[in-house]
């Protein structure tokens, strides 16, 4: 079986939209995008732009930026010795990254973060120590908070005691409060026990398929999430490359799903799976305060590079 997949917390999570066909828009040659930005073509598969890497890999539905795993809707093809990528992945998940540091957002104000289940609900339990994913989210979330706090943001939270919270109130409230910005924590686990690293995932861009989605064909209207299309891929670039850095973690990508806490945000969201409880030794290193620690100041360490970033 595919390492990670089905991944049993985050199938909980995902409210997904799809159904008719749709097929590439329009291929565009990578060397198109490179001399249209005026940046240098390092090999047929991949370019350079201000010192980072884009590098793509023939049939995949992935490609790196920075060494960091980053999602596409549709598989890179090669055309008449071109290697191509469909126009829509150009402009949901390579354009925002080109233009890195361009963006002119608010800076950022007031964060809401998302202790993923809770109550009834403990999400995943590791088999090998016992930990419960819900003690472990809001354990992670106020670590998270008093670092923010320190910094000078205001935090708001869906939870802050063990109960369960509906999806879909946990966007509103993030809403209601005016955030300016959406962190939701879970732990991850599957089937294959040796499954192990970090994943962040972003909200799917609409007519596209999301990472978990065997097929390219879909079709979904634009959510009210996907205004923020832009931020949503340079929030997951910025948090799972520090988190992946901080801890010297393996680095399983950012992706894209439809998940309903992601839905109806009026403001930028990822959410985090930050490590796999059903992997024994990543369990054992989850259940030190220490690892814990470290995990906290590498979300924080991502979120002022956003804020930075796109400010
Ligand atoms: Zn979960």
């Amino acid at each position: 079986m595919r390492s990670g997949t089905p991944l049993v917390c985050v199938l909980l999570l995902l409210g997904v939209v799809q159904g008719q066909s749709n097929c590439h828009a329009e291929l565009i040659p990578l060397n198109k995008i490179a001399s249209q930005n005026g940046l240098k073509m390092l090999s047929p598969n991949s370019f350079a732009a201000n010192g980072a890497v884009f590098s793509f890999k023939e049939k995949s539905r992935t490609f790196t930026f920075n060494k960091i795993l980053m999602p596409l809707g549709f598989p890179v093809v090669k055309r008449y010795f071109k290697t191509c990528i469909d126009s829509s992945d150009y402009e949901y998940h390579v354009r925002p990254l080109l233009s890195l540091g361009k963006q002119h957002h608010k800076k950022l104000k007031i964060i809401a973060l998302d202790a993923g289940h809770g109550g009834e609900d403990d999400g995943t339990i590791s088999p090998s120590n016992g930990l419960i994913e819900k003690v472990l989210t809001l354990d992670i979330c106020i670590r998270v908070a008093k670092l923010l706090e320190k910094d000078g943001y205001a935090v708001v939270f869906t939870r802050q005691s063990d109960e369960k919270i509906p999806l879909k109130q946990r966007s509103q409230i993030a809403n209601l409060s005016g955030a300016d910005l959406f962190i939701c924590i879970h732990f991850n686990s599957a089937p294959n026990l040796s499954a192990k690293g970090i994943e962040t995932f972003i909200l799917t861009p609409a007519d596209q398929s999301s990472t978990y989605q065997k097929s390219s064909k879909t079709r979904s209207n634009s959510l009210t999430g996907n205004n923020f299309n832009d931020l949503n891929v340079i929030l997951g670039y910025c948090l799972q490359s520090t988190i992946v850095g901080g801890l010297a973690a393996i680095d399983r990508g950012v992706k894209h799903e439809r998940f309903t806490v992601l839905k109806t945000l009026k403001c930028p969201g990822a959410l985090i799976e930050c490590g796999f409880l059903s992997n024994a030794s990543e369990s054992e290193k989850i259940g030190s305060a220490a690892h814990r620690n470290k995990l906290a100041e590498s979300i924080v360490r991502g979120i002022e590079k956003f804020d930075n970033l796109v400010r």
